[in-house]
């Protein structure tokens, strides 16, 4: 008897976890309601410009091997991934700068410079960071945590660890300097998580960078995702793209299969979703009894931020810029809170600026650049009278001046294309509840056994995958979802692992 499973949405958590039912023999239906894979790795192309929409910082290159490994392939026959140097260049309005490498000399050097006494308490702080990394992300980022004993297992190490206390807090315990003390702490921003609210077992992030690196698909990450598409494929794997579902359909308290908005039935032994978690339990499972009480509950924990991304193209390279480079805004603490808890648009921004062609020059017509910058905003339940359609082509002007004076002089002039992806596009191209561009926040009391499961708790052939169930966001995150639903299912399914 053939098993079978469909796999709603086509991010990274989606496409990892297809991977892996594939290839333990479920013929799996990878079903995307975009006319291209990647969800927030999605590939904008105009005019010879190609822009990732999303995620750039690729960490944990083993998590992806070990995919392309399971199925008795290799990573390097589909996608080439090239090293990035510095990992971020950091940058405040003050003239200070720090290039973050990943050489203990260098760092020690620039931060002797800076603060002399920070040097001892950057080694403690990585110290730190290797523990929880050790704890959080090693043992823990691949197992689901479905019931609450599995959390009691793991709150000796979550109290020693001091995982109660936030990012900055665990950061500015070691070091002293303020603008250092933003340079390790950002890095919660990256998956939706503030810095003085997420708990500092997020602090791992670090430590993980060190470990493995920074990383770039030739090709952009789009290509990373077409390399996993394509492995998804050659296992036999379908995919479906323009094919958004309408619902999931159960019978007898059990995932029965698939309606496309078409109206096209499928029939499938397992459903995971891949999509926003609200939206799979609002509308997927709407005519459920279980569907609305779950998205209830999501839609009472918080969400994370939402992001403003410009993607634009320029008729000139700009090498002096480094592939990853934060400008810091003249406030931090202020401003996330502005981000994070206040129903208005900050006058301030600090930007994430993305210069892809100092790695792959193919990325723009010969001699141009591509970039995207993005700012950190609040979601639309935070700012719900913020009006995008107004006031999303007001702050592009705004970032644009600033890129002006900051790094990109003559931005305007070498102008060739730009569009803007606002938290109105969050919302309605890839139905994220508020236009979270993170899904559920990563603080404590909404981490592992808190988030939603990446097994439903009544439906027992239901599974979550991606940002909205453990670990949480980014790709690394997502990946290691794909790993821990992806056990559950097999063992549900009478298989053994992949
Ligand atoms: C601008 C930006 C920059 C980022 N930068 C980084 C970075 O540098 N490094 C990093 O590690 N992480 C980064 N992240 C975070 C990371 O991209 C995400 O956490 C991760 O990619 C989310 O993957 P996911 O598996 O949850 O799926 P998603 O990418 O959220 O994809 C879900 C998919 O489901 C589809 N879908 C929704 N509803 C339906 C439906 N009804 N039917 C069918 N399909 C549906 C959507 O179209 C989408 O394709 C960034 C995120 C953003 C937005």
């Amino acid at each position: 008897m053939t098993r079978t499973a469909a796999v709603i949405g086509a991010g990274f958590g989606g496409i990892a976890l297809a991977i892996r039912l594939q290839s333990a023999g479920i013929a799996t239906t990878l079903f995307e309601k975009r006319d291209k894979p990647g969800g927030r790795a999605y590939v904008y192309e105009d005019q010879g410009f190609t822009f990732d929409g999303g995620p750039t910082v690729i960490t944990d290159p083993s998590a992806i091997e070990e995919l392309f490994a399971l199925t008795g392939r290799k990573l390097a026959d589909y996608v080439t991934l090239l090293p990035v140097s510095p990992f971020y260049a950091l940058s405040w309005e003050n003239g200070f700068t720090f290039n973050y490498v990943n050489d203990q000399a260098e760092l020690d050097r620039q931060i002797a410079l800076k603060s002399p006494e920070d040097v001892a308490g950057y080694r403690k702080f990585l110290a730190y960071s290797e523990a929880v990394f050790a704890e959080g992300y090693l043992k823990l980022g691949t197992v689901p945590f479905l019931q609450f004993r599995d959390m009691i297992k793991v709150a000796p190490q979550l109290m020693r660890l001091e995982s109660w206390r936030s990012v900055y807090a665990i950061v500015a315990r070691f070091i002293k300097d303020e603008e250092l003390r933003q340079a390790f702490s950002f890095h919660s921003l990256l998956v939706g998580g503030n810095p003085f609210a997420t708990s500092a077992i997020y602090a791992l992030i670090h430590a993980l960078e060190r470990r493995w690196g920074v990383w770039f698909p030739k090709g952009g990450t789009g290509a990373l995702v077409n390399g996993m598409i394509r492995l998804f494929q050659d296992l036999g794997g379908a995919v479906r793209l323009n094919a958004p579902i309408d619902r999931i359909l159960t019978e007898g308290g059990r995932a029965t299969g698939v309606v496309l908005a078409g109206g096209e039935t499928l029939a499938f032994d397992r459903v995971a979703s891949n999509a926003d978690v609200v939206h799979t339990y609002d509308r997927m499972l709407r005519d459920t009894p279980r569907g609305p009480a779950k998205a209830a509950k999501i839609k009472r924990q918080r969400h994370s931020m939402s992001l403003f991304v410009i993607y634009f193209g320029l008729k000139r390279h700009r090498p002096e810029v480094a592939h990853h480079t934060v400008l810091f805004g003249p406030r931090y603490k202020g401003l996330i809170d502005a981000i994070f808890n206040k129903e208005t648009l900050a006058d301030d921004f600090s930007l994430y600026l993305h210069n892809p062609c100092v790695t792959d020059p193919s990325l723009a017509p010969p001699g141009g650049g591509s970039f995207y910058v993005l700012a950190p905003v609040p979601h639309l339940g935070t700012a719900p009278d913020v009006d995008w359609q107004v006031e999303g082509p007001k702050y592009r002007d705004r970032i644009f001046a600033y890129l002006e004076e900051r790094c990109l002089p003559g931005l305007r002039d070498d102008l060739v294309t730009s569009r803007i992806f606002t938290p109105l596009d969050f919302r309605d191209e890839l139905n994220a509840h508020v236009g979270s561009a993170f899904s559920v926040e990563p603080i404590l009391t909404q981490s592992a056994w808190f988030r939603p499961h990446n097994r439903d708790d009544v439906i027992p052939n239901l599974y979550i995958v991606g940002a909205g169930t453990h670990p949480g966001a980014g790709v690394p995150g997502v990946i290691g979802s794909a790993k821990a639903t992806a056990g559950l299912m097999l063992a549900d399914a009478g298989l053994a692992p992949a």
